[in-house]
């Protein structure tokens, strides 16, 4: 018979089982930004929460995730429908919709739109949210401090992000299109970069499962072979495979996440709507995978002091 006493001990396990038989009865919930004004080259994002929704129920495929999980079970999922945009204050009109949406008890998967849209998602998500850990998938890193005069430009949302203290970790995966200035911001930040070169070469984010993620996906991060529907496509990026499989390795709590910059106009086979509806679907069903992740018995190595 196995000795009890003898099993490692985990600090603060009770309160992991209560935060656990919570989160299961928590759905994901998908929530459309359909705004593309602060693109710098090209519109076209807006239509996505549309298009992507289409491929999420097209007939042809079905509901079931990889793992398993229904995602037409409104335990899973629900659609919330898309925030409505106010021309004259867009970013306020944003926050508002993942505000009134945080409170009815679900995890907010956003829909873009252009990348400015995660400034005002994660403000709205930080007011109800432990500190976050923003994992961050890209070509760009989105750090200027202006873009042709534009501090809201989709080139800035970080630099606002990290200024106001809205993530206590951004950590940025895929990035191959540094510039100077954007080097300096990622230094004075202190953003944790893996780009392209040391993905390629075998580094990957090291994230605990003690800390709160939000998962903000540029499509433009993959490559263009296997996302060609974007407005920035830029060569030598990451492959569908390689986000499935951070999606479904990571073992900290997924509080929300928005796929962004989506652009239809551009994607005349719909394969990147297809690509955004996998990743959504696969998002829902990690939401819901974490309890029991945090349910199965940590070994000796895994145990943190
Ligand atoms: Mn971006
Ligand atoms: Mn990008």
């Amino acid at each position: 018979m196995q000795n009890l006493s003898r099993r490692p001990r985990l600090k603060g396990v009770a309160d992991r089982i209560t935060f656990a038989a919570m989160a299961l009865a928590t759905p994901a919930a998908i929530l459309g930004v359909p705004y593309d004004a602060s693109s710098s080259f090209r519109r076209g994002p807006a239509r996505a929460p549309a298009t992507i929704r289409e491929a999420l129920w097209s007939p042809a495929g079905n509901s079931w995730t990889e793992a398993l999980i229904d995602i037409s079970d409104p335990n899973v999922l629900v659609d919330a429908g898309d925030v409505t945009i106010d021309a004259a204050d867009p970013r306020a009109g944003i926050q508002g919709g993942v505000e009134r949406l945080r409170a009815t008890n679900v995890r907010p998967i956003l829909l873009g739109g252009d990348h400015s849209v995660t400034y005002p998602i994660v403000r709205g998500v930080r007011a109800t949210s432990a500190p976050l850990t923003i994992v961050h998938i890209d070509a760009h890193a989105d750090l200027y401090d202006e873009f042709e005069g534009d501090r809201f430009s989709h080139a800035c949302p970080f630099a606002r992000i990290m200024e106001e203290g809205l993530a206590s970790r951004l950590v940025q995966i895929g990035i191959r299109t540094l510039t100077k200035h954007q080097r300096e911001q990622a230094d004075r930040f202190g953003v944790e970069i893996i780009d392209m070169r040391g993905w390629s070469r075998g580094a990957r984010p090291d994230i605990s499962r003690d800390e709160t993620v939000y998962l903000s996906i540029d499509l433009d991060g993959l490559d263009p072979a296997f996302a060609p529907g974007v407005s920035h496509p830029e060569p030598g990026g990451l492959s569908v495979r390689d986000v499935l499989s951070l999606i479904q390795g990571l073992e900290a709590p997924m509080t929300a996440a928005d796929i962004v910059e989506c652009n239809p106009d551009v994607d005349p086979s719909g394969v990147t709507s297809q690509v955004a509806a996998k990743f959504l679907k696969e998002i829902a069903a990690a939401m819901q995978c974490v309890p029991e992740r945090w349910r199965t018995a940590p070994d000796a190595d895994s145990v943190r002091a």
